[in-house]
């Protein structure tokens, strides 16, 4: 069988590292990159699933790389995969973590973190094996990143410097989340917060609106006892799809990739769209929004709550120390991007992209980083 070229991903940014893990007598098979660690060692989630590859292990460490130094972070970008069902039992998944936390112990350029199919018990365990992870259980000095809705709460503040720049008074916008998870319904709050009127939401179940406004505590109530937020009694119930077709000021996808495409773009109706979820929109899409002159904030800038307060936990900080960082950073970042946007005539995602390589390129020129 011909091997795949292992440097097909090479350039000039890295991947410094890509391992791939195999201990026949625990059944663990997994990847881990490091891609670049110029602006500190590599901080990135554990990925569990039956279907996950190297390139998929690649292409996210490149994208914490980029989403890391956006966010002004001392982390470069690294992501690991393992090969495997996250829903086995418990014991079996504690078994399969621990041999991955031990054949990851030399690799001290990288700080694991929660990703889909891994939480915070998982990162005690590696943590137990290795002394490194980020986003740990509350008893071992973790952040419960999205208990306090650090990703909703950076993504409001990335929210309200854009709205200064549309003006856009926050008070009074409509806003339309589609998702109602961990990001959607604390941005849902930080939003009412400021008098926002949360004109629609949706779930997997389908979508909830009110032009008068949805009373956002008690959709987040219902949320809380596993109830869909269909089954809110005021508001008109719609499809999932629905959500995309609401009239609203901010627009905020929150839920799964490529929802808004070139084949769905022209139902949308808004002055903003903010990037809770990563990559929500195809890059034609983005175009074509871009065109029709709505301005759309790119996820690794919006949405980079989580991972500064994964940065501040690991660093010793405290929830307060988390908070403030992630509003410090966000509302800079999200200017710095909307200044290049009107300097240089460019996309918000390529300007955001310019913004994390300058850093990046900067950083190599002052680390040996490679050597
Ligand atoms: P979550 O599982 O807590 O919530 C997801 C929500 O989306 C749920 O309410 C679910 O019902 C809903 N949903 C799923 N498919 C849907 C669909 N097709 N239509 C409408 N709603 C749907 O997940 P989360 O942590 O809130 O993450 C949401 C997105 O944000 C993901 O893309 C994730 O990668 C991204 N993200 C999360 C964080 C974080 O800190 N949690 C940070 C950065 C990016």
């Amino acid at each position: 069988m011909p091997m795949d070229d292992p440097f097909r991903f090479a350039d000039e940014l890295g991947p410094l590292k890509l391992v791939h893990i195999w201990r026949p007598t625990v059944g663990l098979k997994a990847v881990v990159a490091i891609d670049n660690i110029a602006c500190g060692p590599a901080v990135g989630g554990v990925r569990m699933a039956p279907d996950v590859s190297a390139e998929e292990a690649f292409r996210l460490a490149r994208a914490m790389t980029l989403k890391n130094a956006a966010a002004g972070l001392p982390h470069g970008g690294g992501k690991s995969v393992i090969f495997a069902d996250p829903k086995m039992p418990i014991a079996d998944k504690e078994r399969l973590i621990r041999a991955f936390a031990t054949a990851i112990a030399d690799l001290a350029d990288y700080i694991p973190g929660p990703d889909m199919g891994t939480d915070e018990l998982a990162m005690g365990w590696i943590h137990d094996e290795t002394g490194r992870a980020a986003g740990l259980p509350r008893e071992l000095g973790g952040i419960p990143l999205d208990e306090i809705g650090a990703t909703g709460f950076g993504l409001v503040a990335a929210i309200e410097v854009a709205a200064e720049h549309l003006r856009l008074p926050l008070a009074g916008a409509r806003v339309v989340i589609q998702g109602f998870g961990s990001v959607g319904k604390h941005a849902a709050r930080f939003l009412a917060e400021k008098r926002a009127v949360l004109v629609a939401a949706s779930d997997t179940q389908g979508t909830i609106a009110d032009d008068n406004g949805l009373d956002v505590a008690a959709l987040i109530a219902l949320k809380a006892g596993g109830r869909p937020l269909c089954e809110h009694p005021r508001g008109k119930k719609l499809a999932g799809d629905a959500v995309i077709d609401i009239p609203c000021d901010i627009w905020i996808p929150a839920a799964r990739p490529d929802v808004i495409h070139i084949g769905n773009v022209a139902r949308l109706h808004t002055k903003l769209v903010a990037q809770g979820a990563n990559i929500p929109c195809t890059a034609e899409a983005e175009a074509a929004l871009a065109a029709r002159g709505v301005l759309v904030l790119p996820d690794f800038i919006a949405n980079a709550g989580g991972v500064i307060c994964a940065s501040i936990e690991y660093q010793g900080g405290s929830e307060a120390t988390a908070f403030a960082a992630i509003d410090e950073k966000i509302r800079s970042n999200t200017q710095a991007v909307l200044d290049r946007v009107a300097a240089g005539q460019t996309l918000p995602r390529a300007a955001a992209v310019g913004l994390a390589k300058t850093r990046i390129e900067r950083a190599m020129r002052t680390r040996r980083w490679d050597h």
